[in-house]
């Protein structure tokens, strides 16, 4: 713990060394306003309906009030952005509440985002606008329904202050609705808790977190064997894959894959300037300040994972002293995520098994079709699911064959003949392969839509729900944490949220691009 040498100004900005975290308190509010919650993650905490609708949430969750048994604290870590080692990070707009151990015996640490400043502000103001507010809480839960690990969101809510922001999509600086998320997770460590021991080279510290993170957050491992931090390296490998397995699947972007934004647990975490696909483009991120070298673009989020993990074995080397087992788990990344990867496209193409001998050409070939006509990817895997595969769709021409994907393209008119006919190639190929499936079509239809969603957290229709909620209205933040429950379930009457990106929002900023620090 960092011991402030002023106690009474615990939140002033510094850099703090041996320790890992300092007890600082939320900045009060004026007028805490309950945006939205989730039942979910309120079970999860045994908190009742009535309790979160109570004053005394609003208060706790923005920070107004510490509930009985809460001590507040802000952790140290330091991180590489984009690349470059920046040395101290730290929760510079979150303020960690304390763990509850649920009624089922769980552990959930809780966490505010944007309750004021902390020692690890820099020279930000440790504040967070409703509208990054409205996508971090959105997407955390929606995360969560898609079966991709992720950090929870319990509330959003307003604090009734405002916050300026330099806003791109306005121009000028602008005052903003401030508001607070309340994040949930088993632990929020990150890489770069382990790399600011190391940096500094306190390894006694060093040795100190990894014991704590393997015994609370790793208790399946036996820390006293003489192998433990490999074993422990290694299945934080297996898990960053398998997370980023998952990210491939249903069209995440993160868009700032720095190392202080990688969970130590596999989680997806900090919901920045993330974005979902659109249009099938390997090359797409979300980050505006990333648009020069596309960092983390969709197509590089693979290999970015890799170089966090090689970032976090160079910090936890002291603890090994041995470049072997560093490197075994480093391989079983790539084993874990390539075995991933295969399985998931066979589950995404309905195919019962993954056979590389066909496979992998099937799967190449396809990702560049949907590059090189404006596909969408969520919408196009929902339309194959439902063409038939029976011995005489193979003599339909390409056209009819392609006719009931037409409504995943976003220019269906402009397909040129040559794509088409590549196209139609493509798609009987597909349904030979798909007749040597155990299966017919409805039950691969059944399969194929257990993993590739209907709806998704779509850019704009954030957007839709930010821009109905700045003017005080929230059915369209609740309309969407409603639908984005069952993200893999037909939805009759919820047909418009399924639709692809109207051209409004093709233009628009923030309905696509996004900065980091909002
Ligand atoms: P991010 O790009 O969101 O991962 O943030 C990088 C670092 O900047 C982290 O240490 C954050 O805590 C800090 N940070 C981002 N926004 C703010 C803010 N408004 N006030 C204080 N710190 C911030
Ligand atoms: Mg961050
Ligand atoms: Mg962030």
């Amino acid at each position: 713990r960092d011991l402030p040498a002023d106690p009474e100004n615990a939140n002033t900005r510094r850099q703090v060394l041996d320790a890992c975290y300092s007890r600082v308190s939320p900045t009060p509010v004026i007028k805490p306003q309950r945006v939205a919650y989730s039942r979910e993650v309120a079970e999860l905490l045994d908190l009742s309906d009535e309790v979160c609708a109570s004053e005394h949430f609003a208060h706790v969750f923005t920070g107004n009030q510490l509930a009985e048994g809460m001590e507040s604290y802000a952790t140290c870590y330091g991180g590489h952005q984009f690349g470059n080692w920046a040395g101290q990070l730290g929760d510079g707009r979150a303020i960690n509440l304390g763990e509850i151990i649920n009624q089922r015996g769980e552990r959930w640490a809780l966490q505010l985002k944007g309750a004021g400043p902390t020692p690890y502000s820099r020279n930000a103001d440790g504040l967070a606008v409703l509208r990054s507010s409205i996508r971090e809480f959105l997407c955390s839960e929606a995360m969560y329904h898609l079966g991709v690990p992720t950090t929870r969101a319990l509330s959003l809510m307003l604090t009734g202050e405002s916050v300026v922001r330099d806003m791109f999509y306005n121009g000028n600086p602008q005052a903003e609705l401030g508001a607070v998320v309340c994040r949930v997770a088993p632990s929020f460590t990150r890489f770069g808790h382990f790399q600011i021991c190391t940096a500094r080279n306190d390894f006694a510290l060093l040795k100190q977190l990894a014991d704590y993170t393997i015994r609370t957050d790793f208790p399946h491992l036996d820390a006293n064997a003489p192998d433990v931090y490999s074993q422990w390296f290694s299945e934080v490998c297996r898990r960053t894959a398998e997370m980023i397995v998952h990210w491939q699947r249903v069209g995440f972007v993160h868009g700032v894959m720095n190392t202080d934004n990688m969970s130590i647990l596999g989680l997806t975490i900090d919901y920045g300037p993330y974005g979902w696909l659109e249009n099938y483009d390997p090359n797409w991120t979300p980050n505006t300040t990333d648009a020069k070298d596309h960092r983390y673009r969709y197509g590089h989020q693979p290999q970015i994972a890799f170089w966090n993990l090689t970032q976090l074995a160079n910090a936890i080397y002291p603890l090994i002293e041995a470049t072997k087992p560093l490197q075994d788990a480093l391989n079983g990344y790539v084993e874990v995520f390539e075995q991933g990867w295969q399985a998931m496209m066979a589950s995404k193409l309905g195919l019962a098994s993954y056979q590389a001998e066909t496979d992998d050409d099937l799967s190449a070939d396809l990702l560049k079709l949907l590059e090189y006509a404006e596909t969408d990817m969520t919408l196009f895997f929902r339309h194959l699911a439902r063409i038939k595969t029976d011995a005489a769709s193979l003599d339909k021409t390409d056209d009819e064959l392609l006719m009931p994907l037409l409504p995943s393209y976003y220019v269906p008119e402009q397909l040129t003949h040559a794509y088409t006919t590549q196209m139609g190639a493509w798609l009987r190929r597909y349904i030979q392969r798909v007749q040597n499936n155990p299966y017919n079509d409805d039950a691969r239809r059944l399969a194929m839509n257990a993993v590739n969603p209907k709806y998704v957290l779509r850019n704009y229709l954030a957007q839709l729900a930010i821009d109905k909620a700045e003017q005080g209205d929230f059915s369209v933040v609740e309309a969407l944490l409603e639908l984005l429950r069952h993200p893999y379930d037909e939805q009759p009457d919820n047909e418009t949220y399924a639709a692809k990106r109207p051209d409004w929002a093709r233009q628009r900023a923030g309905c696509s691009m996004l900065s980091c620090s909002s």
